[in-house]
């Protein structure tokens, strides 16, 4: 709900006079836009709908009392600063994304705004500060210390993406009492915080070099509402903690008592892993973060850098479910001696971006992180990338902007680091929860007991066998593979190496499945994987639907995409997902709305090979069993690590 009414609010602000009805126009369109959402969390549209409506004059209040052209109202900013008025007189960005790697922090900010300040004793000035929205109803205590804090940590964001080290102050608003608290910066603040950051961030360290977590609170009342329970107390358990050091009684058996030595030590393992191979993809990061001359030791080629496309610069593509403002570059051979490398590195290309890929743009000016987006489209001069909202520099006014645009000499880079490790380790731990549904896959992929397959009776009655006979087509490995999958009660693996027919082989596993009526998961870890097998089932004439990000959907399957249909309802996509039986989706896209309450029969994987277990495990956990199509006799899944005697000596 929180996310409705901020993009309510969001959208009042970029309003010269939000109006009643611009608002109640912009709710039902916020409604629309977040159908998939509702219809995860089982909430209705009439009962968020008025929720947004009961919430508007709140919000006009709020642009009435604050925006420019307002009387100024007084804030209290605490007891040294006292009582100010404060006007926003420029609205500069909503929902701006602020990396600051000096300090490791990062943060989505709600609303960028320049406010005339005026103290009460006289003198006005300007300031750029966060103005940071709270829809819930916790306004004093605990929360209102972390609301605090979260406005002084963006304050420090502000200043490291502005370039501007004078941003000290900030706005909290909360909806539920509509009351508006002003928030200065003071130092002893700032070190407590910066503090507990390091306390934090020593802990994450610990425990991916040594694997030792931090003592549980042992504090039932803490413990039993935290949403991290189940991972902690199995983390706590894995390593070496028992019910006296847990604090938490029974509950903890309950929670854990089920994992075996066994258990303990795949999870160890894989987590082990994890962590290696995201330290590696660390120092990847802090090359991207760290400005370019601190780069010039670094052993990794130099970075490409763009200048927009003065021809053709930008355009807006309204085709999809959400604006795209679709941004063209054109490769600029990069000056050696400002990339710190000796030798020209005009011929180094960016051979690991690709179509589809989620990218950040930096600028070689020293702005990290600017926008992100994902590649439309790339060729050895240019890249065109789509962002979900227009291309600024921070702190760039309005009639300068598009010169500094420009000017600027642009560096995109993979965005790879989003949430790839944190769905492999929520895929770990979801494995050893004892949800009674993983339970029998974790028989399977750790216990390792042996599949079971039907070894006749009915299945000789089987309209799918019949199928599978009457085509001649197949070759006798293709038919044994077929007769495998229709016998797997829990799962099946089908080898073949390139050019065996694998995908002739999986339409038919499909449509031999539907003809028992059951409903099937297609997965593999790219795109191209998915869609290449995709396209074969759609000449076939099956029905599915595809969930992806638009640009990473090859053009002939985005029509099954269901947000480019004509879904106005949460009941439209409840029997929309109700009756579709073929869903097809990479296996870290699994968690997406639209999967939240189904669960499929079989799950069939493609190019299961090369895929990680954690993040196989994903859609694995969506169905009743699976079939792994692959070739593990070629390139198996790779885990980065820089150095790797760390993992045989640690
Ligand atoms: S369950 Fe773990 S993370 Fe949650 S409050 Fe208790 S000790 Fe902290």
């Amino acid at each position: 709900m929180g996310t409705l009414l901020h993009q309510v609010f969001q959208a009042g602000l970029l309003e010269d006079v939000p109006s009643r009805q611009f608002l109640e126009q912009h709710a039902k369109e916020v409604l629309l836009n977040n159908l998939e959402s509702l219809y995860a969390c089982g909430a209705s549209e009439r009962s968020t709908h008025s929720i947004l409506i009961e919430a508007i004059p709140k919000m006009l209040n709020w642009y009435k009392s604050f925006m420019k052209g307002s009387k100024s109202t007084n804030v209290d900013f605490g007891h040294t600063e006292g009582r100010k008025t404060v006007e926003v007189t420029e609205m500069m960005d909503i929902e701006e994304m602020a990396w600051a790697p000096r300090y490791g922090l990062k943060g989505i900010i709600d609303a960028s705004v320049i406010s005339r300040v005026n103290s009460c004793g006289g003198g006005s000035y300007d300031k750029v500060m966060p103005l940071e929205f709270k829809t819930g109803k916790s306004t004093s205590g605990q929360s209102a210390m972390e609301h605090s804090a979260q406005v002084i940590l963006y304050t420090l964001l502000m200043s490291e993406r502005y370039l501007n080290t004078d941003i000290d102050m900030g706005l909290l608003y909360y909806l539920h009492t509509d009351q508006t608290l002003g928030i200065k910066v003071k130092r002893s603040d700032l070190i407590g915080l910066m503090m507990r950051r390091n306390e934090l961030a020593s802990e994450i360290l610990k425990a991916s070099f040594s694997q030792s977590f931090p003592a549980m609170l042992q504090s039932p009342s803490s413990c039993t509402g935290c949403r991290h329970l189940t991972s902690c107390t199995i983390y706590h358990k894995v390593h070496g903690g028992n019910t006296a050091t847990s604090g938490l009684g029974d509950l903890f058996d309950n929670l854990v008592n089920h994992l075996s030595v066994a258990h303990h030590n795949f999870l160890k393992h894989w987590d082990r892993l994890i962590d290696l191979e995201a330290r590696t993809s660390q120092v990847k990061k802090k090359e991207i973060l760290l400005p370019l001359h601190y780069n010039s030791g670094s052993k990794s080629s130099a970075p490409s850098f763009y200048v927009l496309d003065m021809k053709n610069e930008h355009s807006v593509d309204s085709s999809g479910k959400s604006k795209r403002y679709i941004y063209n570059f054109v490769r600029e051979k990069m000056q050696p001696e400002a990339a710190g490398h000796s030798e020209p590195q005009a011929e180094s290309l960016d051979f690991n971006l690709k179509s589809g890929d989620c990218v950040v743009l930096s600028t070689q000016s020293g702005r990290i992180a600017v926008a992100n987006g994902s590649i439309r489209d790339i060729s050895r001069s240019h890249i065109t990338v789509s962002l979900s909202r227009r291309l600024r520099l921070p702190g760039s006014s309005s009639l300068l902007e598009q010169g500094d645009l420009q000017r600027e000499l642009w560096r995109i880079d993979k965005d790879e680091f989003s949430s790839s490790f944190a769905t492999m380790r929520f895929n770990l731990v979801q494995l050893f929860s004892q949800k009674p549904q993983n339970t029998k896959l974790r028989k399977l992929v750790v216990d390792l007991e042996a599949p079971r397959f039907d070894s006749g009776g009915l299945f000789s009655q089987d309209p799918a066998l019949s199928y599978i006979q009457s085509l001649t087509s197949l070759n006798n490995d293709q038919q044994r593979s077929l007769h495998k999958i229709l016998a797997a009660k829990d799962y099946a693996l089908i080898l073949g190496m390139p050019g065996t027919g694998k995908t002739y082989t999986m339409v038919h596993a499909v449509k031999s499945l539907l003809m028992r009526g059951e409903s099937i998961l297609l997965t593999s870890y790219t795109n191209s994987a998915i869609d290449n097998l995709l396209m074969k089932l759609k000449a076939e004439g099956v029905d599915f639907i595809r969930i992806g990000r638009h640009e990473a959907v090859h053009p002939d399957v985005r029509a099954n995409c269901l947000s480019t249909t004509e879904v106005q309802s949460v009941d439209a996509i409840k029997t929309r997902m109700e009756q579709v039986q073929v869903v097809g989706v990479t296996c870290l896209g699994v968690y997406h709305p639209l999967l939240a309450h189904k669960k499929f029969d079989t799950c069939i994987m493609d190019e299961a090979g090369q895929i990680t277990l954690p993040v196989s495990l994903g859609p694995l956990m969506l169905a009743t069993k699976f079939v792994l199509v692959g070739d593990h006799y070629q390139l198996p899944p790779l885990i980065q690590v820089t150095n790797p005697l760390v993992f045989l000596f640690t």
